[in-house]
């Protein structure tokens, strides 16, 4: 297959239901080829912005292009663009080659190029073999990948994806994510996703926009949101923290009973929190190093979580912080017991601060 990508440019997107802003003025560039992620809590959006892409939804304002061209008036079957629906929306009554080639159909291309297409798209999702195959004799998950074969058989620029994994078991999930975006590279389409799973998003994109209210709280890389995250909506969707609040004296930043070194921008706000990691918190046995924050804290809880742990202590002022860390050997045996006297490590460049 080979599928020329285009770039997508949205600008100043409303729509309103009733008195609720299901998107307010959302403006954003997906480049050509890339892997974005539309990532959110329920009802922040998501599918809305997706609807107004697919053509299913008319926006009250704003331009949307595929390319140089404006589509905000295109039907959904004139812009040329491949979905997976949650639902999966297969026609339970045809055959998975019925199901795959059915795009192609509506196109009138020749049975016999179809029938190679179909074939080739099946085997694109490992279906190889499953063509003859009804609809209800399928597995959850071979569902779901006759679903992607049927979006990308006539090779669209544009692929959009509404939490297409979100009725597949745990195992089956991480699996897909990462063949999904397989399929992504090998195929080069604009592609564009849904999911509320921050960690299917981590795994999948090359950028991510974090939606709530029907707004762009952040656009970044995975990376940037998770270490750099510009809000406290941000900081507190993506991965587990605790927030402690942060004194302001002078020019020094003071919590959990310390003066706070950081290597980052301080936001200018009235109030701040700095973002406490489990992860990035580290139990100091010996000597730290100097760019390193340490707290002393007492074990409040400590459980087992089969490759980490994760252990609870309370600091100085009384907040609690969770630290995770690996397990091998030994190590869970020797951890310190309820009680205990630890001190915990954060260092200046794990150690963010941000405007609540
Ligand atoms: P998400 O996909 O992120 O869960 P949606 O885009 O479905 O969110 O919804 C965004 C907001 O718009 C929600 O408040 C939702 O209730 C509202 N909404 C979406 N579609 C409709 C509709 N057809 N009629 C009324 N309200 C809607
Ligand atoms: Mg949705």
């Amino acid at each position: 297959m080979n599928t020329a990508a285009l770039p997508i440019t949205i600008r100043n997107v409303t729509k309103k239901y009733g008195q609720v802003f299901a998107l307010n003025d959302v403006s954003l560039d997906v480049k050509s080829g890339e892997f974005l992620t539309l990532l959110g809590p329920s009802g922040s959006g998501k599918t809305t912005l997706l609807m107004v892409l697919a053509g299913f939804t008319r926006p009250d304002a704003g331009s949307l292009r595929f390319g140089a061209d404006e589509v905000i008036r295109k039907p959904p079957h004139q812009r040329d663009l491949g979905m997976v629906f949650q639902n999966y929306a297969l026609f339970p009554h045809m055959t998975v080659a019925g199901n795959v080639g059915y795009p192609l159909k509506l196109r009138k291309i020749p049975k016999k190029e179809i029938d190679a297409r179909v074939e080739n798209a099946l085997d694109l999702v490992q279906l190889e073999g499953l063509g003859q195959r009804r609809i209800d004799q399928l597995s959850g998950g071979q569902k779901q990948r006759v679903a992607l074969a049927r979006s990308i058989v006539f090779e669209p620029r544009i692929l959009l994806m509404d939490e297409p994994l979100s009725a597949l078991d745990k195992k089956l999930r991480d699996q897909m994510q990462i063949e999904l975006r397989r399929l992504h590279d090998r195929l080069g389409m604009t592609t564009v996703y849904v999911t509320h799973d921050q960690r299917e998003a981590l795994t999948m994109s090359d950028r991510i926009a974090v939606l709530n209210h029907g707004e762009i709280m952040q656009l970044a890389t995975p990376q940037e949101l998770y270490d750099h995250p510009q809000n406290k909506f941000v900081a507190d969707f993506i991965g587990d923290s605790t927030f402690l609040a942060v004194e302001k004296s002078g020019r020094s930043l003071k919590a959990g009973g310390i003066t706070l070194k950081t290597d980052s921008p301080v936001p200018k706000a009235e109030n701040l929190s700095v973002m406490m990691r489990p992860e990035r918190i580290s139990l100091i046995e010996g000597k730290a190093g100097k760019n390193t924050n340490i707290f002393t804290a007492k074990v409040s809880n400590l459980v087992y979580q089969g490759e980490s742990f994760l252990l609870y202590a309370e600091l100085a002022g009384g907040a609690e912080v969770a630290v995770r860390g690996t397990i091998k050997g030994d190590r869970y045996t020797k951890l310190p017991k309820l009680g205990a006297k630890v001190k915990l490590g954060l260092d200046a460049a794990d150690t963010i601060i941000i405007a609540d």
